[in-house]
Order: C-alpha cells, then structure tokens, then sequence
C-alpha cells in the first residue's frame, strides 16, 4: 500500500499552504477537501495584499495551479470522518470508505458559525451580513448598519470596532436585556440598541433592506455583522485522542502538533476562532515547516 509522508485533511488557506511548503520540501503530500470552506458564501475576499478582492473560488483555483505544478502532490476530492491509528508512525485517513496511508497528519478543516436565532440570516451571510469588518466593513462604509449580538461583551466589542466603518448603526440583541450602562454608553456615540427580537428580515436575493422587530418597530438597513459562536467542523482531533483544556482548546505545541505524536492543527480549526485567509495561510506554512523539522530530526538518526 502507498504511503505518504503527510496527509492534510482540509484544503483551505492553511491546509493549501502547508501543502506548498512541504512538496517543496520533498515531502509526498496528499490532500483531502469537500469543499465546505467557510467563506463559499461571499463574494469577495479582502486584505490579502497582492489578492485584494480575489473570489474564495479563484484563491482555491489559484492555490490548487500552484501546487500541481509538483509531482509529489494528491488531490482527493472527498469527505474525510474518520481517521485510524495503525502504529506509532501511520495513519489510516478514510475518504471514499477507502483507507490512505500517511504518517503525519495535518488536520486543516476550519470552523462554522452558530449564527444567533435571527429569522433567515444564513441567507444573508456573506452577501450583505458578514463577522468580519475587516474583511467586508470597507465596502459597506457609511451605509445604514446592524449588528446582531446578543452578549454583553460581542456587543462592547463588535459595537465600538464597527463605528469605525460606520457611525450610522443600530444594535440588535434579539430579545437579549442588556446591561443600562452599556445602553447610556452607545446612546453617547449615537448608537441605538434595540432589545426586542427579530421577527424578520426583509431583502432580496442576500441583499438586507428591513429588520422587522416583535414590538413592530421597523427600520431600514442595508447591510449587518453579527457576532455568531464558532465551532470545530468535526471531531477528528477528539476521536484521535488529541487533549483539549478546559474550555475546549485543543492543546497543540508551539510547533503545532497535538498531544498524539505526528497529529498536527493549522489554521482556524487550530484555534477554534475566526482569522483571515493571510493568517490561517501564515499559520499553515509555519506548522508545515515545523512537520518537516520533525521528519528531518526523526531521519537523521
Ligand atoms: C462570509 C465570510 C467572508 C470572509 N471574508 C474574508 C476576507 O474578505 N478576507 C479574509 O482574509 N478572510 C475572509 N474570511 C475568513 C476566511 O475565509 C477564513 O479566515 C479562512 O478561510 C480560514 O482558513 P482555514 O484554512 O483555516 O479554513 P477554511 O478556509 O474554512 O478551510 C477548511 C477546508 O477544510 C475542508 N474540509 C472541512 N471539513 C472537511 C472534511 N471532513 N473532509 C475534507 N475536507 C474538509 C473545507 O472544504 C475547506 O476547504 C471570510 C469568511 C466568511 C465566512
């Protein structure tokens, strides 16, 4: 049976990076991806100096030209939801129900949101509500804002950062009492924060024109950020037995490897928070050179 050097299970920004640097190491690669990359659902990517404004779909097209120009690299187009032990030094991945060998792992596969309970806001995610103002606050300056968020501290937060953007923005908790002194604080910056709960959304085609509230008020908007919960896609670095701490965390060295020998975590699943294509690329490439540490250190013996 084949057996490659290193499988990466997630072919996203930090997945595709440390893909390059370990075929340009000489490593054999294989690379395992289903195409559920949290950011499929916009547009536009911003912020990554010299792919300012690239599509998610070209930046993959992109990355993948990059890396096909190496022999020493696979593409499955696959779901992976399993991954076996067979030794101190091999791993089964399992895609397709068939078993390929590799001996590091790197687990790449990213995080979803929980949005808050706000009627149809999946719809709007990515067209014209979006987490990060920094990635989509630019284009949407100075327009009509909302923000969804239903705790304290996402609305201190979220709150302040967006004003930057926007001075022309309205909170919703969704139904969430909040603190008076928070109130009185954003009241100060002009900042209206509403308390009932969504009833609807109204817009076209992503596209946010209205947020209907259950006490009736009415107001127009065109374009939100909301604060959701982020969470692992899978339980692959749990169902190898990687340690996580208290509040979830999966325990990793500096070098990225987990509390299993030759697993490791990049990108945003690493951390279970959000980043940015640059720094989850960036964390990528900097596990990849720590992987291939790790082999050279185990071969030179
Ligand atoms: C609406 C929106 C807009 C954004 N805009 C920007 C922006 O403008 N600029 C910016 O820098 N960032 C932006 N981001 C954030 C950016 O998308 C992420 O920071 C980045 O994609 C994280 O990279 P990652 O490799 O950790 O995860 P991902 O890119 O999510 O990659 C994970 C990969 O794993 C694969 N996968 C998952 N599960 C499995 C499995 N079981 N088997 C096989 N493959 C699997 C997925 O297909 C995916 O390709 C945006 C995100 C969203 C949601």
């Amino acid at each position: 049976m084949e057996k490659w050097d290193c499988g990466i299970v997630g072919g996203g920004a930090a997945g595709l990076s440390a893909a390059l640097q370990l075929v340009r190491a000489r490593k054999n690669v294989i690379i395992f991806d289903n195409d559920t990359n949290r950011n499929r659902v916009t547009q536009e990517s911003h912020g990554f100096l010299t792919r300012d404004g690239i599509t998610p779909a070209q930046f993959r097209e992109e990355a993948r030209r990059d890396l096909a120009k190496y022999p020493n690299v696979t593409f499955i187009s696959a779901e992976v939801n399993r991954i076996k032990q067979k030794d101190a030094a091999s791993f089964e991945i399992i895609a397709h129900n068939s078993p390929y060998l590799v001996e590091k792992v790197l687990l790449a596969t990213g995080i979803r949101e929980l949005f808050p309970s706000v009627p149809s806001i999946a719809a709007y995610y990515g067209k014209s509500i979006f987490s990060c103002p920094y990635c989509d606050g630019y284009e949407r300056r100075d327009e009509p804002m909302i923000l969804f968020a239903e705790t304290e501290p996402g609305i201190r937060h979220m709150g302040r950062l967006l004003l930057n953007w926007s001075g022309n923005l309205v909170i919703a908790t969704n139904g969430n009492e909040i603190d008076h002194d928070t109130v009185s604080l954003f009241e100060r910056h002009g900042v209206r924060i509403e308390q009932s709960k969504v009833a609807e959304l109204i817009g076209e085609n992503g596209m946010l024109q209205e947020v209907v509230f259950e006490n009736d008020n009415r107001i127009k908007r065109t374009s939100g950020f909301v604060v959701p919960q982020f969470i692992r896609k899978d339980s692959l670095a749990a169902d190898l037995g990687c340690a996580f701490d208290e509040e979830g965390q999966l325990i990793t060295e500096a070098s990225g490897q987990t509390s299993v020998p030759h697993i490791y975590a990049a990108g945003e699943y690493a951390n279970q928070a959000p980043s940015s294509l640059l720094l989850a690329a960036a964390d990528g490439a900097r596990v990849a050179v720590n992987m291939n540490i790790h082999f050279v250190e185990s071969r030179f013996s």
